[in-house]
């Protein structure tokens, strides 16, 4: 197990394709751990494994976090917080259906400290692989939908501000080139553009 450094924006690996996953052996196995322990170190709910370098088709999401943002905003303190950590992992997925589309604010562990709304999907419809490498379909919207499509588009070398509107990234843009020059202060280990 291990904490794998975070690769920041401006490195060119966060621009790839991600290939597919043919079988869940050890290495795959690793990857999940490494992958979910990274995650949580660096207070992610979602995590790509495109963004620590390796290019195999998988995502984690947090879904205690998720379960517990659903219940901050349906006021709901009596119901009982979520006892175990559970993570949902995602090998080979991609998006079959989907349908709205809603504006909902985003940040992202490989652009630290940037915020910014995107317009996506509401509701989606995605299959993919589980950790037994058993095929899986899932219907999402709110937050886990959210999620979800930005892990996915981590997979095929997209980042949310590649989504935003071109003046909304000129405004960001003194923002980028500070993170690529790698000026962040972050909690996790990562690795800037000077570095690769
Ligand atoms: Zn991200």
């Amino acid at each position: 197990m291990a904490i794998l450094p975070i690769y920041l924006y401006g490195t060119d690996i966060l621009k790839k394709k991600a290939r597919a996953v043919d079988g869940v052996d050890s290495s795959i196995i690793k990857l999940m751990v490494d992958l979910a322990q990274t995650m949580r170190k660096a207070n992610g709910i979602g995590l790509a494994a495109t963004q620590v370098g390796d290019m195999r088709q998988m995502l984690v999401v947090d879904q205690t976090a998720i379960e517990r943002a659903a219940r901050d905003e349906e006021e709901e303190e009596d119901a009982p917080l979520p006892s175990e950590v559970k993570t949902l992992v995602m090998i080979n997925p991609f998006v079959v259906d989907e349908e709205g589309t809603i504006s909902l604010e985003e940040g992202c562990l490989s652009i630290p400290e940037l915020r910014a709304e995107v317009n996506r999907a509401e509701r989606i419809r995605v299959k993919f692989r589980d950790d037994n490498f058993d095929e899986k379909e899932l219907t999402a919207e709110g937050f886990l939908g959210r999620v979800i499509l930005h892990e996915i588009d981590h997979l095929n070398g997209i980042l949310f501000v590649d989504r935003i509107g071109k003046t909304r990234k000129t405004f960001l843009n003194s923002e980028l080139k500070r993170i690529k020059k790698g000026e962040v202060d972050t909690s996790y280990p990562v690795v800037t553009a000077l570095e690769v």
